[in-house]
């Protein structure tokens, strides 16, 4: 049987190898680019909102596995969400990285759970949230660049 950890780990290493939705959009409704410092990674994550659904999502970056990763399982997780589902999300999906749970969401947070093990190291924290920062960042219509510091 396989351990947990190593499915997750296969998941984070697939979406690394072949990211969803990785690439440049034109037609944007918003767009917003991060930056994380401490370890290089790069993202910019663009938005197609129409009647308040996230219609289509994409992003381009680089950097490590974790926040490419991260950043494709996001985009995954929500095409075709309410512009409020998604800020509900992103709430969650922050609560689970930087809270001490002992039984996560379930439901939406399902695929995105396989990015709770990185609350075992702070430094990664910052990668697998990059892309939710970047996403909230281009909601807001914020186009400054967003930096994890
Ligand atoms: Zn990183």
């Amino acid at each position: 049987m396989m351990d947990i950890r190593e499915l997750y780990q296969e998941v984070i290493m697939d979406h690394n190898r072949n990211p969803r939705n990785h690439h440049e959009m034109t037609n944007v409704s918003c767009q917003a680019r991060g930056f994380n410092p401490l370890c290089g990674d790069q993202l910019t994550v663009y938005l197609h909102i129409e009647n308040n659904i996230v219609d289509d999502i994409s992003f381009l970056g680089c950097g490590c596995a974790i926040s490419q990763a991260s950043a494709s399982l996001m985009t995954e997780a929500l095409k075709g969400k309410s512009v409020s589902d998604v800020q509900a999300l992103f709430e969650r999906f922050h609560t689970m990285l930087t809270n001490d749970m002992d039984t996560f969401p379930v439901g939406d947070m399902d695929k995105l759970m396989v990015l709770a093990g990185v609350r075992e190291f702070p430094m990664r924290v910052k990668c697998a949230t990059l892309a939710w920062h970047t996403l909230d960042a281009a909601l807001k219509k914020n186009n400054t660049l967003v930096t994890t510091e």
